[in-house]
């Protein structure tokens, strides 16, 4: 006790942000063993989620390569993310739908990919990562912390379409399994090949992809989906990102059938975890996204903050403020630590940074007494935040559909 009070006054006497405590014990888990997988949906939208497909974008023959085709998009909510709308909605809870009182943002000063995957992954926003360079993370993310962890030494694993994940997660460092971007399956990470991922890596090799540094999202989901047969690790996470490369290329009906294909492999995942005895009634899936987009029918292919646009980003140096709604994200979350909470109205906007210290709270793990920095976990389970009232609209985005006058699209480093 005495410690405890010593370090508490040394603690007070001390600047608070090198301050360091220690650590309360993690909430008990309400499950006996659990698992969780993470996914990212890269720079998929909120008004997508909630609202389905603009009209006014796709009323736009410019961002609507296929016109012929039009009747048969999904552009309901419900027909673009029927299990996000169908099982997570009634099941988990939903956060980030910001006309109906309900958002979450980025921290970061950023607003693109490897700064939001960063936030993400190590609970906390770090300004000196501005670019999406191929740099290995200097911070340590909640991957590696848990990979480190007593009963999660190589229980933890990653697979991304972007060939920069595994610099996010260092790996030279983490030593994490991750497979992204065309890297085929090794045995290294997978152990002798099955059939199946070989024939996977046969495809990826044979199968061109519209993007230099994006694989196709059908070779992450496959090699993860087999991967979690075959290895069964504790934590999971799978980084997609078709949505964001075909949102940049300004094909917006790719993007709503990719949000479409998105929605349809989580459901797979998840009815493949629920067939599955180390994980069913065990498991918690948490999505979420690295950035938001453009809240208008001009700016939606874009994203950046108006200091990236001033450096990094100087390519969409039209936007001079930043792109408004860069920076809006959603989550949402399904298992048996999720109560049924459907959306959840925020009295103030969840943070990303929040996200890492939920991880590993659902595995039973205290991540701030790791990370000082880290966000607090998500007060997934508690009951001061109401469940939303459609009365109640604290929090409205005025932009949507009306934001800055429309600007002249140009070309860009894509994520
Ligand atoms: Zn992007």
């Amino acid at each position: 006790m005495l410690l405890k009070l010593s370090a508490r006054y040394l603690c007070l006497s001390m600047l608070a942000s090198t301050c360091w405590l220690p650590a309360q014990a993690a909430p008990a888990p309400t499950v006996k063993s659990p698992k969780v997988v993470l996914v990212s949906i890269d720079g998929l939208r909120w008004q997508e989620v909630f609202h389905g497909a603009d009209p006014e974008i796709l009323r736009n023959s410019h961002f609507i390569r296929h016109a012929d085709q039009l009747a048969e998009l999904p552009t309901k909510p419900q027909q673009l993310m029927p299990f996000v709308h169908q099982t997570i909605a009634s099941q988990g809870m939903l956060v980030g739908d910001r006309r109906r009182g309900s958002a979450m943002q980025v921290s970061n000063p950023w607003h693109f990919s490897y700064p939001g995957y960063n936030e993400l992954l190590s609970g906390f926003p770090d300004p000196a990562i501005n670019s999406n360079g191929k740099i290995a993370n200097p911070n340590v993310t909640v991957l590696e912390w848990l990979n480190q962890q007593p009963g999660m030494a190589q229980q933890v694993a990653a697979f991304g379409s972007w060939d920069v994940l595994p610099f996010i997660l260092n790996t030279e460092r983490s030593k994490l399994p991750v497979n992204a971007g065309f890297a085929p399956m090794n045995e290294q990470m997978a152990g002798p090949l099955t059939p199946q991922l070989k024939l996977l890596n046969q495809l990826q090799r044979q199968t061109p992809s519209p993007w230099a540094a994006v694989r196709l999202d059908v070779f992450t989901q496959q090699f993860a989906l087999e991967y979690l047969t075959q290895k069964k690790p504790r934590l999971l996470y799978i980084a997609y990102g078709e949505t964001d490369d075909f949102a940049h290329d300004g094909q917006y009906d790719q993007y709503l059938k990719a949000i479409r294909r998105t929605d349809g492999f989580i459901k797979e995942l998840w009815q493949q975890l629920q067939s599955d005895p180390f994980y069913a009634g065990q498991t918690t899936l948490l999505i979420s996204t690295d950035h938001g987009r453009g809240d208008n029918a001009s700016s939606w292919q874009h994203h950046a903050s108006g200091r990236a646009i001033a450096g990094y980003m100087k390519k969409l140096k039209n936007f001079v403020n930043g792109v408004s709604g860069s920076d809006q994200i959603w989550l949402a979350a399904l298992g048996p630590q999720i109560p049924a909470r459907g959306l959840v109205q925020t009295q103030q906007p969840w943070s990303q940074s929040q996200v890492a210290s939920t991880v590993a709270e659902l595995l039973g793990y205290d991540y701030q007494a790791y990370q000082y920095k880290a966000a607090a976990a998500i007060p997934l389970g508690t009951a001061d935040e109401a469940t939303v009232q459609l009365a109640d609209r604290r929090i409205v985005n005025p932009a949507d559909g009306t934001g800055s006058a429309p600007q002249q699209s140009t070309a860009l480093t894509p994520q």
